[in-house]
């Protein structure tokens, strides 16, 4: 596990452990052994599968690709967790990955174990037909271990529906006769997925934010008016105002939520800035952004390059540098493109007072700590961007009923379910110094640690 996920989750075992409320039955020696026992367990996956796929290219070369699926913890329900296509994927990095999922599903209390997987590959590099070998190689060479109550797979970076459709198509050929559209969820609607799903993640991730700013202060701000907390000091700067954003990642999360903050009427947004793997994009009084995604979904997902284009196309934005969406002067900035962009040696130049972390670990451990000190608020990735694995649920849940719920109808459980979730912190964050991906993390390793016990796998 990575050192971040890995110390906080030690973290909060320690504090776990020293709350004699918590587990009284376990006293003394055992219950020092008991928490020895789930500090192992948390800290490293059950199961690491590694593949080399042999693809043979549409030149006739024969290569092998590196792949993994990591299990992390089943204790909740069947592994669950996307796949990731990047160039930089390793074994470190997916166990992380793998680690946040048995976090984020016992936070949000979805009855999944974390699992991750990732092939390393930049798939742009590759034709339809070879990315649609690599992934039915991957089902073959992983086949023993997925299944829609072992182990499902989901979109990750760089795999969508299209990949999904293939995967579970691969998943039916070799398991002719079984259930399989639990297989994978993040799959197209023709093929057995969820309405909504699409969408979810980046809709959390705002649902989020404005759940936290808007209804949840409006609703507490009597309470909190005064509070020496420097978290609630922060939201309470904000109530009522107007909030200017940036968005770092316009993919699939990004774009959804800054569509999401562009159209949201609860609170007065400005949308300034949104950027991907080429650009930054700026405009002071607020982006067109429906322009921006029409322009993304014609042009393979990217955002215009050049002043030249922007004119063409009619939109006002001053071009800047892919990392200067980072450190514009703005309220809030949502983190949706990729890990560690936020370090120890840039953290001095962000101004954004809250950050959402529609990515996993956009932010390091050190940055993270410096952001807390000085009472910046950071909805985390455990919290912020599990709307994809709650729809992804739903998805499962539909799969094995074959009876499909409307887009409003999963759009209103998603929300219900991450207000939940929140409702159940937001108390304690705002009433304790303890930054909230501390809280996330307490209680997710509550979770995790009762049904261990209860289960009985901590002796
Ligand atoms: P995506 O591939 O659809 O989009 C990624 C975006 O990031 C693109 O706009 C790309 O141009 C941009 N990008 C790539 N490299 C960049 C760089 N160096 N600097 C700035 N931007 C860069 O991916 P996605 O599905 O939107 O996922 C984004 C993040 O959200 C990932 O960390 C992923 O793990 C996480 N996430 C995704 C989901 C989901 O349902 N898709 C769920 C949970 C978490």
């Amino acid at each position: 596990m990575a050192s971040q996920t890995g110390a906080i989750v030690q973290q909060s075992l320690h504090a776990l452990m020293g709350d004699p409320a918590f587990l009284p039955q376990l006293r003394g020696e055992l219950r020092e052994q008991s928490f020895q026992s789930l500090a192992a367990i948390l800290s490293t996956p059950n199961k690491v599968h590694k593949a080399f796929l042999r693809i043979a290219l549409g030149g006739g070369n024969v290569v092998r690709i590196p792949a993994f699926r990591i299990q992390h913890n089943d204790a909740l329900g069947p592994y669950k967790g996307g796949i990731r296509f990047h160039e930089t994927v390793n074994e470190d990095e997916v166990t992380n990955l793998a680690a946040l999922m048995t976090l984020k599903n016992a936070l949000h209390e979805v009855p999944f174990g974390g699992g991750k997987g990732g092939v390393v590959i930049n798939p742009r590099s590759y034709s339809e037909k070879e990315l649609y070998l690599i992934c039915k190689k991957y089902v073959q060479y992983f086949s023993d271990v997925l299944g829609p109550d072992k182990d499902i797979p989901a979109p990750d970076m760089g795999t969508g529906e299209r990949e999904m459709d293939w995967m579970m198509a691969e998943y039916k050929n070799i398991n002719p006769g079984s259930p399989y559209l639990g297989s994978f969820t993040g799959k197209s609607i023709v093929s057995g997925g969820s309405l909504g799903r699409r969408e979810a993640t980046g809709k959390g991730v705002y649902f989020t934010f404005r759940y936290m700013l808007h209804d949840f202060l409006k609703e507490h701000s009597g309470s909190l008016s005064g509070s020496d907390n420097p978290f609630a000091k922060t939201a309470l700067s904000y109530a009522g105002k107007p909030m200017s954003v940036a968005v770092q990642g316009f993919g699939n999360v990004g774009s959804v939520a800054a569509l999401e903050a562009y159209k949201c009427s609860a609170l007065r947004n400005r949308v300034v800035a949104v950027s991907d793997r080429n650009v930054t994009l700026y405009n002071e009084e607020g982006l067109d952004i429906p322009a921006l995604l029409a322009f993304a979904a014609a042009n393979k997902g990217d955002l215009p390059t050049s002043p030249e284009t922007l004119e063409e196309i009619g939109l006002k934005a001053r071009v800047l540098g892919r990392e200067d969406v980072l450190y514009l002067g703005v309220d809030v900035l949502f983190l949706a493109a990729l890990e560690d962009q936020i370090r120890a040696d840039n953290v001095a130049e962000v101004k954004a007072r809250i950050i959402v972390e529609g990515a996993n670990a956009p932010i390091t451990g050190e940055a993270d700590a410096a952001l807390a000190e000085s009472g910046t608020i950071i909805i985390p990735d455990i919290l912020a961007n599990a709307g994809g694995v709650i729809v992804s649920y739903f998805e499962w849940l539909q799969g094995r009923e074959t009876q499909f719920y409307t887009e409003e109808e999963i759009y209103k459980l998603l929300f219900a379910k991450m207000q939940k979730t929140m409702n159940g912190i937001l108390p304690a964050y705002f009433g304790d110094p303890l930054p909230l991906r501390q809280n996330c993390y307490v209680h997710a390793v509550m979770k995790l640690s009762s049904v261990l016990y209860r289960q009985g796998k901590l002796y």
